[in-house]
């Protein structure tokens, strides 16, 4: 029985459905459930025209058939699986790139400028230094990368399939081409290589982010505090001062909008700073209505899990942009 059982969730989690049991994952359930009491929080105290009739109950406002049934979240969730599975069969070969790039990395810096005496400062010191330069220099390069996503037409094609979500879900994070996963997880590789190689290499000594539940605490917090909200209909904002330092869910609704004064806006996932500095911030507004998508000629081609998969690489072929 212990074997079925152990084979069983070994399944699920092949499936990926054991996903939400992970703390590792954003859908993981406590953060899910911290959401859930935001978007509450937003259903009965902020949300405009509460009086209407269009959504009487707090359960049909953020769980309507027609948003969690949709097609568009459908693919959502075969593409989640999808990559889920790919994932599982690479994750020996990505745990060695993220050790073996941060051994290059110390070996590049000693081969640069030779074998340094190490920095005496205490692990605490250390371990906040770290955690700080690790999470800018993370949140950076993934706003960096978003830009490139957006920006280079061969990955936007890619890209594509994030943005062909009609609807969203907090399962829409994992709706993307299984090449740009391939990206999200390089930049990953690349990012704590380069950080934890050189801060081995200056400090010759154990270091970790400070953490909560083995996770570095920034991160933490930002999946604590309604980052599921950010692949929703719910558009929960921050106020124009916070959302010029970190990216609300409203905001983030914004960069899934398919008219023309949306496009380009909000690549940030935590800090909105970037998008300050690069000209791409675009604050939320009250009643704002988004619809969410591509151009009308082009979404036909995503609706379903293969037209996603394939519709990228066919256009890379015919050299599309
Ligand atoms: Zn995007
Ligand atoms: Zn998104």
């Amino acid at each position: 029985m212990d074997e079925y059982i152990d084979s069983l969730w070994h399944l699920f989690d092949i499936l990926g459905l054991s996903t939400i049991t992970d703390h590792k994952h954003r859908i993981y359930y406590p953060y899910l459930l911290s959401s859930l009491l935001m978007a509450f929080f937003y259903y009965y105290f902020l949300r405009s025209g509460k009086n209407s009739k269009e959504a009487s109950k707090f359960s049909q406002y953020i769980f309507p058939k027609q948003i969690w049934l949709h097609k568009s979240a459908i693919v959502d969730y075969q593409l989640f699986i999808f990559n889920n599975i790919i994932k599982a069969l690479l994750i020996a070969p990505y745990l060695i790139a993220h050790i073996s790039f941060a051994y290059a990395i110390t070996r590049s810096w000693e081969y640069l400028i030779g074998i340094q005496d190490s920095i005496q400062w205490s692990s605490l010191t250390i371990n906040i230094i770290y955690s700080i330069i690790f999470l800018i220099t993370s949140d950076f390069s993934r706003y960096l990368l978003h830009y490139c996503l957006h920006k280079i037409p061969i990955l936007w094609q890619f890209h594509k399939v994030h943005h062909s979500a009609e609807v969203l879900t907090p399962v829409t994070l994992y709706r993307v081409h299984p090449l740009e996963y391939f990206f999200l997880k390089l930049r990953s590789v690349l990012i704590f290589g380069i950080v934890s190689g050189s801060f081995y290499f200056w400090f010759r000594t154990g270091f970790e982010p400070l953490s909560i539940l083995k996770i570095h605490i920034g991160i933490f917090l930002f999946n604590l505090l309604g980052s599921n909200l950010r692949h929703s209909h719910v558009p929960v904002r921050f106020g124009n001062l916070p959302e010029h330092i970190f990216i609300s869910p409203a905001q983030h609704q914004i960069h899934h909008g398919n008219e023309e004064k949306y496009f380009d806006k909000n690549y940030g996932s935590i800090f909105a700073i970037w998008d300050l500095m690069f000209g791409t911030l675009l604050i939320s507004q009250k009643h704002e209505k988004i619809h969410f998508g591509i151009m009308k000629d082009e979404q036909k081609e995503y609706s379903n899990l293969f037209q996603n998969l394939w519709t990228p690489v066919r256009n890379l072929f015919r050299g599309k942009n």
